[in-house]
């Protein structure tokens, strides 16, 4: 049995036999997870500094320079690395007095927060499993996303309290802008909203609840999904990007809905998180500094902490940047046109398995093992469960965590 990295589900059941240059058996994988091991066998990088191929020892030596003599130094990815990696990478922070920053201040890190911090209640995916009765998928599509989300956790298995089948016991309800594949299979309880409608979408709710016809919106289908909310035994919300960048500044009123379900019955929220240790990073970061992203070391006593916030965010500091070191990301494809180009224009050292435009545009690239195929590690689930992994295969070349622990040797 082999873990896939594939996402933030982690499946630990998968059976797979490799040949040279290919999977050739595999049992449980889903198609994202296909594409993820078949990476082992494409596009993968070589050390190279200005474009020309080095040695490793060269390219780490190059590395170490950089970050060393810049001033203000960033550190941006981590959510595709594991806790090992993550835990390197916070102390090599705090060493060269760094801004350091990950996937989640882009994407889920509004929501993780208020988990984290225990302002909204979460379970665990088996608890889904076993307990849940309705699950809501607002602003994601697990279908494409977590291909097997529904199958194991929140659909179709059988589980302690849920013995019928789904048609019988589970409901699912698709809150998106979009009919997606996810819509599809719970046809019966999707709800459109408008692109940025999710606030206005989720007051109604709230008005509904609280036996009230809500003013905007199909009246009729708001008081139906509120009638299953409030006869659910056990709910669980998956809310997805599409509806935390909807929301934005306004995660207060998601918070107070989900306080307002749990007056009636009880829910419990997993955020739909993308890269497979995201929260492994985010749970780090709260444990040492108080903050689960976007954090400056830079001129505070040895590895304190010394300010956070969205202009430590990757978004703001890459403009104020001197160099940049990026792991496991692909900043200069997935971030917004302005940040890509500041990134561009510093000095960047990418640490990755694999070609993407960001090692193509960097300085120096490190060539690293896929962490969770070719080197082992520990990470944390989207619930927050802690699954360790064994690599599936021999591989040269040196993980996320023996790499950044030569730069910290070498600096
Ligand atoms: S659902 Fe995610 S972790 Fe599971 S096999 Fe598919 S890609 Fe891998």
């Amino acid at each position: 049995m082999t873990t896939c990295t594939g996402c933030s589900l982690l499946c630990e059941d998968i059976e797979l036999v490799l040949k040279t240059g290919a999977i050739s058996e595999a049992k449980n994988l889903c198609r994202k997870g296909q594409g993820h091991f078949q990476a082992l066998f494409t596009e993968r990088t070589k050390p190279m500094i200005d474009g020309k191929e080095v040695t490793l020892d060269q390219a780490i030596a190059k590395a170490a320079e950089i970050l060393k003599n810049a001033r203000t130094p960033l550190l941006y990815g981590w959510s595709n690395s594991t806790l090992e990696a993550q835990t390197v990478g916070i102390n090599l922070a705090k060493k060269i007095g760094a801004f350091i920053d990950d996937t989640s201040s882009f994407c889920e890190g509004l929501l993780m927060e208020r988990i984290l911090n225990g302002k909204i209640p979460t379970c665990t995916l088996d608890d889904v499993r076993n307990f849940a009765d309705t699950s809501v998928f607002w602003g994601t599509d697990p279908s494409n996303s977590h291909p097997r989300h529904l199958s194991r956790f929140s659909y179709y298995p059988r589980g302690e309290k849920r013995q019928k089948s789904y048609e019988e016991e589970r409901t699912c309800v698709v809150v998106d802008v979009r009919k997606s594949a996810t819509a599809h299979l719970c046809s019966n309880y999707y709800f459109r909203v408008p692109p940025d409608g999710d606030a206005e979408f989720l007051e109604s709710i709230l008005t509904v609840l609280d036996g009230k016809i809500p003013k905007t919106g199909d009246k009729k289908r708001l008081i139906e999904l509120g009638t299953i909310l409030k006869k659910t035994e056990f709910g669980v919300i998956f809310p997805g990007p599409g509806m935390i960048y909807s929301m934005q500044d306004k995660m207060d009123l998601f918070e107070e809905l989900v306080a307002r379900l749990n007056e009636i019955t009880t829910f419990k929220v997993i955020p739909m998180v993308g890269h497979y240790n995201m929260r492994g990073f985010n749970q780090l970061m709260l444990g040492q500094t108080g903050f689960i992203n976007s954090v400056s070391f830079r001129g505070g006593a040895a590895g304190a902490a010394t300010t956070h916030g969205p202009e430590q965010g990757v978004a703001l500091a890459a403009k104020s940047s001197d160099a940049a070191l990026i792991i496991g990301s692909d900043p200069l494809s997935a971030l917004p046109f302005g940040t890509a180009r500041a990134l561009a224009h510093i000095p960047l050292i990418a640490i990755d398995p694999r070609r993407s435009l960001t090692t193509d545009a960097a300085q120096v690239v490190i060539p690293s093992a896929l962490s969770g195929l070719e080197a082992g590690g520990t990470a944390l689930r989207m619930d927050g469960t802690r699954i360790s992994f064994e690599p599936i295969t021999e591989s040269e070349r040196l993980s996320d965590e023996q790499i950044l622990t030569r730069i910290m040797e070498a600096i």
